[in-house]
């Protein structure tokens, strides 16, 4: 069993790649984020205690985390590859991974690190907007849903994230410089670390993965 991890600042693009790349290959997407805005949906213990940091833009306690990704691959056991979306985004979490991937028989076989400007990260963050009810992911300007504030999909209201406010997002671009940014170094050292430039269209991104994913091993 295999796994790779997407790297990058908020608003780099990792879940709309996560989201095409798993859908096409049959690939696991892991996505932190994902998993604790499910536990905050349900109430769950693990939700309670990490709404507060996540409405503020900070980081999550590694622990809470590195349990869920334990949880993740103990039930997610099959062949295909676990897609890492927004982890690990501490070196402590960076090395618990290393640990986790030991006992689960799993290899780290790539990290993408999704490269996009600082001014298009907070363009793309403060003007994105969801369905309240369903998810479904818009962009004021980019991505507009055809009645202004209305979700194309079940007609609900489009809100703003907590965390999508400029404030919160403002934090989350500098927790990002100080905590996930090292991880970059951390892994070009282990030779896994691939560079992707993300600030064009999404198929673009998809592609110069594409060219990285059908190099030979050792090319
Ligand atoms: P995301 O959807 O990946 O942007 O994550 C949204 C928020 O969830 C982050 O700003 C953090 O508060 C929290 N979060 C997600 N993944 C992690 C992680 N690996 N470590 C700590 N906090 C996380």
């Amino acid at each position: 069993m295999n796994a790779a991890v997407l790297l990058g600042g908020p608003g780099a693009g990792k879940g709309t790649l996560a989201g095409i790349l798993c859908e096409r290959s049959g690939w696991v997407h892991v996505s932190t984020g994902d998993i604790l805005r499910d536990a905050i949906r349900k109430k769950t213990d693990v939700g309670l205690k990490a709404r507060q940091f996540m409405d503020a833009g900070e980081l999550v306690p590694d622990q809470v985390i590195l349990e869920l990704i334990d949880a993740r691959i103990k039930e997610g056991q099959q062949d295909g590859l676990f897609l890492f979306d927004g982890f690990p985004r501490t070196v402590e979490q960076a090395a618990g991974l290393e640990h986790i991937c030991r006992k689960h028989g799993v290899t780290l076989s790539h990290v993408f690190c999704l490269n996009v400007d600082r001014s298009v990260l907070i363009q793309r963050l403060s003007g994105r907007r969801i369905c309240r009810t369903c998810g479904a992911v818009y962009h004021v300007v980019n991505m507009p849903p055809v009645r202004d504030g209305v979700c194309d999909v079940d007609g609900d209201e489009l809100i703003q994230r907590p965390d999508d406010r400029e404030e919160a997002v403002l934090n989350r671009l500098e927790v990002y410089q100080k905590q996930t940014a090292p991880l970059i170094s951390w892994y070009r050292e282990k030779g896994l670390l691939r560079d992707i430039d993300a600030g064009g269209a999404v198929e673009q991104t998809v592609s110069a993965v594409d060219t990285i994913l059908s190099e030979q091993p050792g090319s």
